[in-house]
């Protein structure tokens, strides 16, 4: 063994959902948004100054931090930007989850976080769901180093109510307290933790543009918080990569926000393709609970999880699987168009018949 393999700082890295390439496939497992980013960013494309790629770009993210501040009505110096929420979490982490108490999250939930928490060597426990996946907001109100959690949450697709959210901030005042909204788009209007943003100066928001605004492939998410939250972030990120945010991603993220009517339709679209997967899967019988995201999390009591989806992958129709304890009978399957979802329920109707 070479004395250097010693000081490798080792790591279980996170696995990524499976990225198929290829056309004549159906991709359900990695909650991307079916249809196309809207059109401005299209016209971004077309018109962008190529001989700009030549300098360094706006380390401050400005058009981008400037189109998010107007659209959710928050100051300027309450938004901080970064290459995915996956990014943002991962400097909300470093920059607030310090401390020799453990930090707090569900034990269903973004494998990420527990990835995050091993690579920063920050202490950390889990708290389990209820048997109906919800959040019990009493296994968060003792000592902690700061708590994080989804909403929805993922795999589960569970929105907690604004009030459960609130009463976790309550019995939280001393810690940081991050809310990840990778879904909350899809939960409906007014169902954001940032109503709450103006009462509470240590909660972090989280979103991103993969999975409403359709640019997963871009890599662009967002946080946002009182100003002091957000400068402790940028101060990290100024000690690790200054120029996060590339210019395509800056002018095309800023469209992309501008459009509301274009994200205001695609969204209504999937929500209503989730309702109508809902019931022609309850319909053969499967069970979730109820979805109010972009997915859902199904499992059929005659069927193994794993064994549909095999069958599925079989036909090319590619949903997630996760080999964990209480949900390894669960499929989720994301919500994708009418058509899509036609195909897979077909597989079903047959492969059940
Ligand atoms: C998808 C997802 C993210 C990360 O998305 P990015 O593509 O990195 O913005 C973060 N949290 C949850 C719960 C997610 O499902």
């Amino acid at each position: 063994m070479k004395l250097w393999e010693d000081k490798v700082r080792r790591t279980v890295p996170y696995t990524p959902g499976e990225q198929p390439q290829g056309t004549n496939l159906i991709k359900l497992n990695t909650n991307e948004n079916p249809y196309p980013p809207a059109p401005g960013v299209e016209a971004v494309k077309n018109t962008m100054d190529t001989g700009r790629l030549r300098l360094y770009p706006d380390p401050s993210a400005g058009v981008l931090v400037d189109a998010l501040a107007e659209y959710y009505h928050v100051g300027k110096d309450q938004v901080f930007v970064g290459v995915g929420s996956d990014d943002v979490l991962s400097v909300a982490f470093l920059t607030f989850f310090n401390s020799q108490k453990p930090v707090l999250f569900p034990d269903i939930t973004y494998s990420f976080y527990p990835v995050w928490a091993d690579i920063y060597r920050i202490p950390y426990e889990t708290r389990p769901l209820d048997e109906d996946f919800r959040i019990r907001p009493q296994d968060y109100y003792g000592d902690n180093g700061g708590i994080v959690f989804p909403n929805p949450n993922a795999p589960t697709a569970c929105y907690e109510s604004l009030e459960t959210v609130e009463e976790i901030l309550k019995h939280n005042r001393d810690v940081v307290v991050i809310v990840d909204e990778a879904y909350i788009d899809f939960a409906g209007d007014g169902k954001s933790a940032l109503k709450l943003l103006d009462k509470y100066d240590n909660l972090l928001v989280v979103q991103t543009f993969s999975k409403s605004r359709s640019m997963a492939g871009l890599r662009i998410g967002y946080a946002m918080g009182c100003p002091e939250l957000i400068r402790a972030m940028n101060d990290v990120k100024y000690s690790i990569n200054s120029y996060t945010m590339n210019l395509p991603s800056l002018l095309m993220g800023a469209e992309a926000v501008k459009d509301k009517a274009y994200f205001e339709t695609c969204v209504a679209k999937i929500k209503a393709t989730r309702e109508k997967t809902k019931e022609r899967l309850a319909a053969l019988g499967f069970e979730f609970p109820d979805s109010q995201a972009n997915f859902i999390f199904a499992k059929h009591p005659d069927y193994e999880g794993k064994e549909l989806f095999e069958a599925l992958r079989r036909q090319s129709i590619f949903v997630r699987y996760f080999d964990k304890p209480r949900i390894d009978q669960y499929l989720r399957i994301t919500v994708g168009t009418d058509e899509q979802m036609d195909v897979l329920m077909k597989f079903f109707e047959e492969y059940m018949a």
